[in-house]
């Protein structure tokens, strides 16, 4: 059976009837040919490879390489965006064997992924193209080969930034004749992330400029609302957009399922991850190909092992449904890539590690268990579904969180929504000032020189840096002087670095997979039942400071589940002023996070049928936040009842949050909200906002100087959407912040100006 009968089948079900349906035109292909100008050689590779001909938007972005333009490509997945930057770049290379190129990608498994289809292409050539990965996995003696053959290395942000530019002295084959740098899944490089970005690029160009080399850049996006200017912005020049996509997709439809209410009193809908199930093995069982999206790793297992019993009660191998996630060891995650590209694997349980570019070939049937978070993420998931020309469909199982109700009963919201925008940085003074120091490391400052800044602001800096003891200037030159190596100490990603390896003691310590080390404390602590697709195992140990976790495989019918204590706390206001009925400040906080307890849960049933208590240290960070405080009697004043004034305050936290990133340039992730009725540093109603880079990086002392700036957007916010109780745009939905939610975040808005 195919997708369009089973399609056909699903509007006679009772289950989807009435359901929010939305079905989107197929699109044909349309077609312009290879460019004139490109070597023939490379055009005979390109047929060799089954490669005949271009879309439209491939032979655009090829041509404007060609000319010399900087390029950003925003097409969906699946749509031959790699041809855009691998055409141009395999041409320069087969005209001029000098010439080099760099590709850098957000993470390790895209680079793989991409230098394997990279190798096929060049593999058709004939000619010597050496393509390398070089990143922290890469053996000490492959790297002076690859410093040295390199046509085109292929690299991630960290690595360039503390691996390669620090030693540029050792890679000058690569910056004397770089002509391309190309940049995938450049939406990936938001906020603070993409701050850190824009700068490790001004040192590469600085680099590049010092030994007579000025790249072009390539860039690909997917579907975010301001691609050309994100892109301009992180590379600093002009950039084409290449928008128009010429690639061919099917009719694609979009359901909107919300799980049956189980209990009308309580409000209680049937599982979402039960109804996934079910509604994914309709699909399984008709031989058609699907992805299901889950929100967090232990859903992923709870939905791959139930897919998997389903299929074993029915006598058929439980290899046709595969779990996916970070925490597998590479060469399991090939494997399944593999599988789902050759069709043997029907079935993938996914994180959204599998929303990016990585090559699984293209599916018939997406569904998502709980909505992605953002409008951008629900389109790049269920760009997953759909071969070029047949029928696909994309089914959204709500869960009963807030945010997805309120996406499920106003799908036209959801439609008509924009996809999120990007916004960075560059001139962020303490990130920029964190890559002055490494620039400053890998080649002198000369007077009059900028670095993103104009010459007198850099100067400003450098000066600073010298006060400080970090640099050193001799005439007209700021020299290095402090004994550190500056990039080694700054971190581009918030995440702290490191993995826990998960050790099988009953297996000679084989490494079964890993854990990153800020979820170790919540996934893999004593007693917890660790699961690997099919495998359970239970932790017998976890030894951080080792980065262990002792696990011994088990066969139980529950898995658990640890519940997690959050504590704000403030060290230090560092400023405090009166506003209207309240006062702004600003100051250090300590976010803690401590795994109390875990609970024991029956599969199937969902049952709760135990716990434990989990002994762990608390995880600490330390950064600086901006929070506005009420006088106590703030409700009366307003008058807010005393039970509705949480929820108020928990609406204007949301407010704020939607509004700040606007203010001080940053992505919503880089910063987090929380509201409490009484704050045990001042005993006082309190709404703050604090940032989740360690340290900060200025956003908080940026809200406080604009308070009014900031209120007032909020304010205009509130009074300018158009929901009345409440929507995800502005307080967020009316089942998180009650049905006086909006009206008190108004009222309160207006107490602090
Ligand atoms: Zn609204």
């Amino acid at each position: 059976m195919n997708v369009a009968q089973i399609i056909d089948r699903l509007r006679a079900d009772r289950q989807f009837q009435g359901i929010p349906w939305k079905v989107i035109p197929a699109r044909p292909a349309r077609f312009a040919g290879f460019p004139e100008a490109l070597d023939p050689r490379l055009i005979a590779g390109l047929e060799k490879r089954g490669i005949h001909d271009l879309y439209t938007h491939q032979r655009e972005a090829i041509e404007a390489a060609l000319r010399g333009e900087n390029v950003c490509v925003v097409t969906p997945t699946a749509s031959g965006k790699t041809l855009c930057y691998n055409i141009p770049v395999l041409d320069r290379l087969l005209r001029n064997p000098q010439a080099r190129a760099l590709y850098v990608f957000p993470t390790k498994a895209l680079s793989q992924d991409q230098v394997h289809e990279l190798q096929s292409v060049v593999d058709t050539l004939e000619v010597k193209i050496g393509t390398y990965t070089f990143d922290g996995d890469t053996p000490g003696s492959a790297r002076k080969a690859i410093r040295s053959a390199g046509h085109i290395v292929v690299t991630n942000p960290d690595m360039l930034h503390a691996g390669i530019l620090p030693h540029h002295t050792i890679w000058i084959r690569l910056f004397e004749n770089l002509e391309f740098v190309v940049i995938d899944e450049i939406h990936h490089y938001r906020g603070v992330f993409g701050s850190h970005l824009a700068n490790v690029l001004r040192r590469l160009k600085r680099v590049c400029a010092f030994y007579g080399s000025y790249p072009k850049f390539i860039c690909c996006s997917a579907t975010i609302a301001n691609p050309q200017e994100i892109t301009e912005r992180i590379i600093e020049q002009p950039v084409r957009l290449v928008d128009d996509n010429g690639a061919p997709a099917g009719e694609k439809h979009f359901l909107f399922y919300n799980p049956p209410v189980v209990n009308e009193e309580l409000g209680i809908r049937r599982s979402s991850v039960k109804e996934a199930t079910r509604i994914a093995m309709q699909f399984l069982n008709r031989d058609v190909q699907s992805i299901v999206f889950a929100r967090s790793r232990l859903r992923v297992e709870i939905l791959t092992t139930y897919l998997k019993d389903a299929l074993r009660r029915q006598h058929k191998d439980p290899n046709l449904v595969r779990g996916y996630r970070g925490g597998y060891l590479p060469t399991e995650r090939r494997e399944i890539e593999r599988g789902l590209r050759e069709g043997k694997v029907m079935a993938v349980v996914s994180t959204n590690a599998l929303e990016l570019g990585i090559d699984i070939g293209k599916l018939d049937v997406c569904i998502m268990t709980g909505y992605a978070g953002s409008v951008a993420s629900t389109w790049q998931q269920a760009g997953r579904a759909g071969r070029r020309t047949d029928v696909s469909l994309v089914v959204l199982v709500a869960t009963s969180a807030p945010l997805d109700q309120y996406i499920i009963s106003n799908p036209d919201y959801f439609f008509g929504q924009a996809p999120e925008s990007a916004t960075v940085d560059p001139n962020n003074l303490i990130i920029a000032t964190s890559h002055l120091k490494c620039a400053a490391f890998e080649l002198p400052f000369v007077e009059g020189e900028g670095f993103g800044f104009d010459p007198a602001s850099t100067a400003e800096i450098l000066d600073y840096l010298a006060e400080q003891g970090v640099l050193r200037k001799v005439r007209n030159k700021w020299h290095w002087s402090a004994d550190a190596y500056p990039a080694e100490d700054i971190s581009l990603r918030t995440a702290a670095p490191g993995n826990v390896v998960i050790l099988d003691t009953t297996d000679n310590g084989r490494v079964i997979g890993e854990v990153d080390l800020f979820s170790a404390p919540v996934e893999v602590y004593q007693n917890a039942i660790y699961m690997h697709e099919t495998q359970q195992y239970t932790i017998e140990n976890l030894d951080l400071a080792d980065r262990k976790a002792y696990a011994r495989p088990v066969e139980v019918d529950y898995y658990t589940d640890a519940e997690i204590k959050v504590d704000l706390k403030v060290l230090d206001a560092f400023a405090q002023t009166r506003v209207g009925e309240g006062e702004r400040c600003h100051g250090e906080l300590s976010v803690t996070w401590l795994p109390t307890i875990y609970k024991k849960i029956k599969f199937g049933t969902h049952e709760n049928v135990g716990w434990g208590e989990i002994h762990l240290p608390e995880s600490t960070m330390h950064t600086t936040g901006y929070w506005i405080q009420f006088p106590e009697d703030i409700g009366k004043r307003f008058d807010i009842e005393q039970k509705e004034l949480g929820e108020a305050l928990h609406a204007l936290a949301n407010t704020l949050r939607q509004v700040a990133p606007v203010q001080v340039l940053c992505d919503p992730t880089d910063i987090r909200a929380q509201a409490m009725l009484r704050s045990p540093f001042s005993e006082l109603p309190t709404v703050y906002l604090y940032e989740t880079y360690p340290g900060g990086v200025g956003f908080s002392e940026k809200l406080y100087t604009h308070h009014r700036r900031l209120v007032e957007a909020a304010i205009s916010l509130l009074t300018g959407c158009k929901c009345k109780e409440g929507c995800p745009s502005c307080v967020g939905p009316v089942l998180e912040i009650g049905s006086h939610g909006k009206n008190g975040a108004l009222l309160l808005a207006r107490a602090a100006l």
